[in-house]
């Protein structure tokens, strides 16, 4: 080949008749190809007029392989399935609870057909989206009246908004939280339009601070559970129902918002006890608003539960239709919920609660078994090893308690100035898999918890295209 011969680009005509370029115009359409191809060549050309590139990098089958490629990778969706295998099971970035397959057969039914959302099918008139999923709320949680919006931060501003607005919130203090991705309580409580008084001290708040703060300006008492933190030590906190009995005495509603809040005692998994609705309702608190994703293992949303007129009030707020759940949310909701009339069966049909109580010993036992065919894939440069780990329940519940778990745990065997580099590498590998895989980096390691492997074959099949640079 002689240099001094000019190069020129194929036509885009030719390339479009091109035997290589034909099936990727049935594939994904000829003004998707042409566009490719366009750009393509664009690219291509100031390296054609400079001489830099030779004739076998601007062939025809080369050029439809790289525009397939593309074409390929545009055609990929961006929301994507990954491994969890951080050890946090309901993590907020990766989509917390998982649904169950009847939960996912009614998404499917909701996507496909219409359906009665809002229509009453016995008196064949207008009906109401929160009828579908009371009477099962009710029976759950023992409250009187339900509604459901979009997520939990919308459940405490809409409560908030519709029984405090231009009226005193008190909350303690030791409340003043800030939930992940600016949810603060004191910003919310602004945006409600309910002035903020806040009462006792950061580790103790008495009866007394509350009693104090009541005035003739007061909307409602809040109560916010600690979700990501935990004060210990020399601590006081007022019993819901002292502080119910205090509100009522007043004429002001009690809000508790539970943030995960659990529909049964998980003590009986041997999970960390989370305080339950119904506790929280039966101590007298008028309002509880929790979210769906969390513990419950549901679909994001936010359920408000409590006495039926404080809910009437919230259903009437405008904001409400602005807040409201959708279809598909509503009908995995239901499915979700009715797991739980049979709380024996609850551990192997949810998948979030299945997933929470598997035990260390199965963990350690895949961890065994897997330990030896990543360790072959990584080569001598690492040492693979199934230990013992801590998971963590995620999503604001039990900040403090730890799961026992166990990991694959993939240390590099270079020097410690190398290191890091080592571990980013491998972590970026392990994301750029078909599936991505996501661990955590931590003590000069990279951790595979593998509480949540549950497609062991998935996830082994694609570890051979595992490529780590060094
Ligand atoms: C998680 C949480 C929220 C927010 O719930 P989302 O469902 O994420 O909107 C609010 N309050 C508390 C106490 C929480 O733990």
């Amino acid at each position: 080949m002689s240099s001094s011969v000019a190069l020129r680009l194929p036509s885009i005509d030719g390339l479009l008749r091109h035997p290589a370029c034909v099936p990727l115009a049935e594939r994904y359409g000829r003004d998707s190809l042409l566009t490719g191809l366009r750009q393509l060549l664009d690219e291509l050309r100031p390296g054609v007029l400079s001489g830099q590139l030779a004739a076998v990098e601007i062939g025809p089958e080369v050029l439809a392989g790289r525009v397939g490629e593309r074409l390929a990778q545009q055609q990929r969706s961006q929301v994507r399935r990954v491994f969890n295998l951080t050890g946090t099971v309901l993590h907020t970035n990766l989509g917390r609870a998982l649904l169950p397959e009847e939960a996912i057969e009614a998404v499917q039914m909701a996507a496909r057909y219409p359906l009665n959302l809002e229509f009453d099918l016995a008196s064949g008139k207008r009906g109401d989206r929160d009828d579908l999923i009371e009477g099962l709320i009710r029976e759950l949680t023992g409250a009187e009246a339900v509604t459901v919006v979009n997520n939990n931060a919308a459940a405490v501003l809409l409560t908030l908004n519709s029984l405090g607005a231009r009226k005193e919130g008190i909350i303690s203090r030791g409340e003043l939280i800030e939930i992940g991705g600016a949810f603060r309580i004191p910003d919310i409580m602004a945006r409600a339009g309910v002035r903020l008084h806040e009462v006792g001290t950061t580790n103790r708040t008495h009866a007394r601070d509350y009693q104090a703060a009541i005035s003739p300006r007061s909307g409602l008492i809040m109560r916010v559970h600690a979700s990501n933190y935990s004060i210990e030590g020399f601590t006081a906190r007022v019993p819901t129902a002292e502080l119910a009995e205090l509100a009522h005495a007043h004429g002001l509603p009690l809000l508790e918002d539970l943030g995960s809040g659990s529909l049964l005692d998980l003590t009986r998994w041997g999970l960390p006890a989370e305080p339950t609705v119904r506790q929280a309702l039966l101590d007298g608190a008028d309002i509880v608003t929790f979210s769906g994703d969390k513990l419950l293992g549901g679909p994001q949303a936010g359920l408000i539960v409590g006495r039926k007129e404080l809910i009437a009030k919230i259903k009437k707020n405008p904001l409400k239709r602005a807040l409201r759940v959708d279809k598909l949310t509503l009908a995995a909701l239901e499915a979700v919920l009715g797991l739980y009339r049979d709380p024996d069966r609850l551990a192997e049909r949810l998948p979030s609660l299945r997933l929470l109580t598997r035990p260390q010993a199965e963990i350690f036992a895949q961890a065994l078994r897997l330990q030896p065919l990543l360790a072959e894939i990584l080569g001598p440069a690492w040492q693979v090893s199934a230990v013992e780990a801590l998971g963590m329940i995620g999503s604001g519940s039990q900040p403090v308690a730890r799961l026992p778990s166990a990991a694959l745990c993939c240390r590099p065997q270079v020097s410690k100035r190398w290191r890091g580099r080592y571990l980013l590498n491998l972590d970026a590998a392990l994301r750029g898999l078909p599936i991505p895989v996501l661990g955590r980096i931590g003590d000069d390691a990279l951790w595979l918890d593998l509480r949540q492997l549950d497609d062991e074959p998935a996830w082994l099949a694609q570890l051979p295209q595992l490529q780590v640079d060094r």
